[in-house]
C-alpha cells in the first residue's frame, strides 16, 4: 500500500487515504470482486483510479454521465495520466483510432458509457486490450429500483463472460438493500466483497418544521448560523427569486441552475466558494463535484422527489465533521400539492409516444431516419408549437434520454434568430455577387420559408448538414449577412443539445421501452410517499427514519434532530419543576394544589415531577396527601 501512498500524495497531493478508501484499494488489487458504497463526495474515482495507476494494462470505467466522463478525463489529464474517455457522438472511425492508441499508447484508464459496450465491435477490440480491473460507476442505475435506472445498463450485464478473469468494482453512492441485491446479481459479481459506509451522519441535524412563512424562517435560520449554505429549490426561476428576496432581506445570495452560461456558473459558484456570499440558491443541478467542507445549513424549501436525492443534497453540510443542519420546511399546502406536482406529471405511454413522433416531426426527421442527428433545442418553444404541458414532456424527454434512445444535454449553446430585411430580389443579386454563400443561404431560404416576414429560430446544425458544410461556416456567413445588413441577427443561449442515438421507428421504439416506463412511474410514486412519510412522521427521530430507509437499523435517538430537540425541551421543563418542588418541601409539607401555587407551574407537570420524585424515592405521600422529602 505504500506505493498507493505515493501516487495518492504524487497525484492527488493527499497524504492519506479516508474511510474505506484504502480497505477497497486493496481488495481490488487483490483480483476480488468488489461492492462498495461511499456517500457523495466519499472519492469513489480514487478506488480505480488508483488500481489503474498501480497495475500494467488499462481499468475500463463504465459511467453513464457523459458530463461526468468528460469531467474525470480532463482531470486526469492535467494530471499527466493517460485516460481517454468514449461517449457518444464520436464517430466509429475515431473510436477505433482512440481503441488503437489504448492498445500501444500506455492509456491507463479507459472511461465509456454503456451504450458503447452494445456495439458487438467494440466489445471484440476490448476483449483484446489488456484489461486489469472494471469499474462500474453510479452501480444502481443497473437495477429498476435505483433512482436513475438506465436500461443501456442491463447490456454490462455479461461483463463477466467477456472478462472472467477480470475483477469487477461496482461502486454507488446510495443504494436501498433492494437495489444493492440488484447490482451484485445482475453484475453477477462472484464471492464479492462488501464495502459500505454508514448512511449515519451524527453531526448533521435533521430538521423538518411546518411553517407558514417559509422566506421568513429561513432568514432567521440563515442570520442564527453566519456560514455557507446551500438554498434547494425546485425551479430556475425559484432559484434566481429566493436569492433576490434573501439579499433584501440583508443576506448576500447568489444562484445556480441548469440554464445559465458556463461562464455565469463560474462566476456564481466563485463568489458562493470563495465566501464572498454566504448562500447559493441552487436546483438540482448544483451538486456535482463539490467539495466545500464547512457549509454548516442546507434547507429545502420544497419536499424532494425521493428520499435518495434529499439525502445526497442535504448531505453537502457538514462534511468537516462539525455539526451542520439539514432543514426541511414545508406548509400544508405543500403536502397537498406534492402528488399534483409530481405524479400528474409522470408521462403515460400514449403520451411519451406523442412526445417521440412529435420530436420526429419538429427536426423534420422521417420514418427509419435519424440516427446520430444532432439539433438545438429549446423546449419552450417545441411545447408551445405542440401545445405540450412543460413539465410532462420534459419528463417524457428525459425518460427517453435515460433509455439511450436520445441525448439531451443542458449544455449551454446558442440560440440563434434571423430574418431577411431586404426584398427576395436583392437576396438573389447578392447570392449571384457572392456564390460560395448561395448554398448556405438557398438552403436557409428553404427551410424557413416565411424568413423574409418574422424572424425564424435557425438551426444552425441542420442548416450546415443540408448544405453539406460546418456549423463554423453557417455562422461565418450569417455574421456577414448581419454585417452587411441583409439579415437581423439575434443569439442568445437558452437552448440544449438533443441527439438521436436511434433511427426513428414510432410505437416499435417506444413499444420496447414501455415496460420500464410502468416500473418508473410506480418507483416515483414509492418514493414520493417514502418522503411524504419522512416529513409527516411526527414522533420518531429524524435520523433514524433516514437510515431505516437505507435498512439500516439505528438503536438509539440522535440527540440533535427537530423530533429529538422537541423531547428535550420537554424535559428540561420537569427536571426543572421537580427541583422547585425539592425546594418548597425543603421546610414544609405541602399537597400538589399548594405545589402548583407555589412552583407556579402547570398541575400537569407538577404531578408528573411529582411520580418521578415518589419513583425515585425523593419524596412520600403522607396519610393527609400532602408530600414530604424522604430523610
Ligand atoms: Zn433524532
Amino acid at each position: 500500500m505504500n506505493d498507493a501512498l505515493q501516487l495518492l500524495k504524487k497525484y492527488w497531493n493527499h497524504d492519506n487515504f479516508r474511510g474505506l478508501q484504502a480497505e477497497i484499494i486493496e481488495n481490488v488489487l487483490a483480483q476480488k470482486d468488489t461492492f462498495a458504497q461511499l456517500p457523495t463526495g466519499g472519492g469513489k474515482s480514487i478506488c480505480y483510479q488508483i488500481p489503474a495507476l498501480l497495475q500494467d494494462g488499462l481499468t475500463l470505467v463504465v459511467s453513464p454521465l457523459v458530463s461526468l466522463i468528460k469531467d474525470q478525463v480532463e482531470n486526469l489529464q492535467t494530471k499527466g495520466i493517460k485516460a481517454i474517455g468514449l461517449t457518444g457522438g464520436i464517430s466509429a472511425d475515431e473510436v477505433s483510432n482512440l481503441l488503437d492508441n489504448c492498445q500501444y499508447g500506455n492509456y491507463k484508464l479507459l472511461y465509456l458509457s454503456p451504450e458503447r459496450l452494445q456495439s458487438d465491435w467494440i466489445l471484440e477490440r476490448l476483449k483484446s486490450l489488456p484489461i486489469n480491473l472494471i469499474a462500474v460507476d453510479e452501480a444502481h442505475c443497473i437495477s429498476q429500483w435505483g433512482n436513475d435506472f438506465r436500461p443501456a445498463y442491463l447490456k454490462i450485464t455479461n461483463l463477466k463472460t467477456h472478462f472472467p478473469k477480470t475483477p469487477v468494482l461496482a461502486l454507488t453512492a446510495s443504494a436501498t438493500p433492494q437495489v444493492k441485491q440488484d447490482i451484485i446479481s445482475i453484475l453477477k459479481l462472484e464471492a464479492v466483497t462488501l464495502f459500505e459506509k454508514s448512511f449515519d451522519r451524527d453531526n448533521i441535524a435533521y430538521m423538518v418544521f411546518e411553517v407558514e412563512d417559509k422566506l421568513h424562517r429561513m432568514v432567521q435560520i440563515l442570520k442564527k448560523n453566519p456560514e455557507p449554505s446551500i438554498i434547494y429549490v425546485r425551479n430556475r426561476k425559484s432559484c434566481v427569486e429566493i436569492s433576490r428576496q434573501l439579499q433584501q432581506s440583508g443576506i448576500p445570495a447568489t444562484y445556480y441552475h441548469g440554464g445559465l452560461s458556463t461562464i455565469e456558473k463560474n462566476k456564481n459558484m466563485t463568489l458562493w466558494t470563495s465566501e464572498k456570499v454566504q448562500v447559493i440558491v441552487a436546483t438540482n443541478a448544483f451538486g456535482m463535484g463539490i467539495d466545500k467542507g464547512n457549509v454548516k445549513t442546507v434547507i429545502h424549501i420544497q419536499l424532494p422527489d425521493s428520499m435518495e436525492s434529499y439525502y445526497q443534497e442535504a448531505g453537502r453540510c457538514g462534511r468537516n465533521g462539525q455539526k451542520a443542519f439539514a432543514v426541511l420546511l414545508n406548509s400544508p399546502s405543500d403536502y397537498l400539492q406534492a402528488e399534483g406536482q409530481f405524479l400528474a406529471v409522470l408521462p403515460d405511454k400514449e403520451f411519451l409516444t406523442k412526445v417521440y413522433k412529435k420530436l420526429n416531426s419538429f427536426f423534420r426527421i422521417g420514418y427509419g431516419e435519424g440516427i446520430d442527428d444532432s439539433y438545438t433545442f429549446n423546449l419552450n418553444v417545441f411545447c408551445s408549437q405542440y401545445q405540450l404541458p412543460t413539465l410532462k414532456t420534459f419528463n417524457a424527454i428525459q425518460f427517453l434520454d435515460r433509455q439511450g434512445i436520445v441525448t439531451l444535454s443542458q449544455e449551454f449553446s446558442q440560440k440563434i434568430t434571423v430574418q431577411f430585411l431586404i426584398p427576395s430580389k436583392e437576396v438573389i443579386r447578392y447570392m449571384s455577387l457572392n456564390s460560395h454563400q448561395e448554398e448556405v443561404i438557398l438552403t436557409m431560404l428553404r427551410t424557413y420559408p416565411g424568413i423574409y416576414e418574422i424572424p425564424a429560430v435557425m438551426n444552425v446544425v441542420l442548416i450546415a448538414k443540408k448544405a453539406q458544410t460546418t456549423q463554423e461556416v453557417v455562422l461565418g456567413i450569417l455574421a456577414q449577412l448581419h454585417k452587411k445588413e441583409i439579415i437581423s441577427y439575434t443569439a442568445n443561449g437558452s437552448d440544449s443539445t438533443i441527439i438521436f442515438n436511434e433511427v426513428r421507428e414510432d410505437e416499435r421504439t417506444i413499444n420496447r421501452v414501455s415496460k420500464f416506463l410502468v416500473v418508473q412511474n410506480e418507483l416515483k410514486t414509492k418514493q414520493l410517499h417514502s418522503v411524504l412519510k419522512y416529513v409527516s412522521t411526527k414522533n420518531e427521530c429524524k435520523s433514524k427514519l433516514i437510515l431505516r430507509y437505507f435498512g439500516e437499523d439505528k438503536k438509539e435517538n440522535c440527540g440533535i434532530c427537530s423530533y429529538c430537540i422537541t423531547l428535550k425541551k420537554q424535559q428540561p421543563k420537569a427536571i426543572s419543576t421537580t427541583n422547585l418542588i425539592i425546594t418548597a418541601l425543603s421546610d414544609a409539607t405541602l399537597d400538589s394544589r399548594s405545589l402548583e401555587k407555589v412552583t407556579r407551574q402547570p398541575s400537569n407537570q407538577v404531578i408528573f415531577a411529582l411520580q418521578e420524585l415518589l419513583e425515585h424515592n425523593v419524596v412520600e405521600i403522607l396519610p393527609n396527601n400532602h408530600y414530604r422529602l424522604k430523610k
